[in-house]
């Protein structure tokens, strides 16, 4: 256990969805940060707010419906 910022996580820690995120750059798993500010690739380099993150996939979503709803789903905002 590592302080309490993971409680508001705990029901969505058992899937580990949540803090993974779809790479707008390359479509591979990016990481997001546990206070929600940031998303990184490790795979491409890709660095961007949430916010921003947010913006670039609201506007792929269209295509990657199929893909991506499941964790859609799962990331309030
Ligand atoms: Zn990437």
């Amino acid at each position: 256990m590592q302080g309490g910022k993971k409680q508001i996580f705990s029901a969505a820690d058992n899937t580990g969805v949540v803090l993974e995120a779809k790479c707008p750059r390359c479509a591979r798993k990016a990481h997001v940060d546990d206070d929600m500010e940031n998303v990184k690739c490790a795979s491409c380099g890709y660095s961007a707010t949430y916010d921003e993150y947010i913006e670039v996939m609201k506007g792929r979503a269209v295509m990657m419906a199929d893909d991506f709803q499941m964790n859609w789903d799962k990331n309030p905002f």
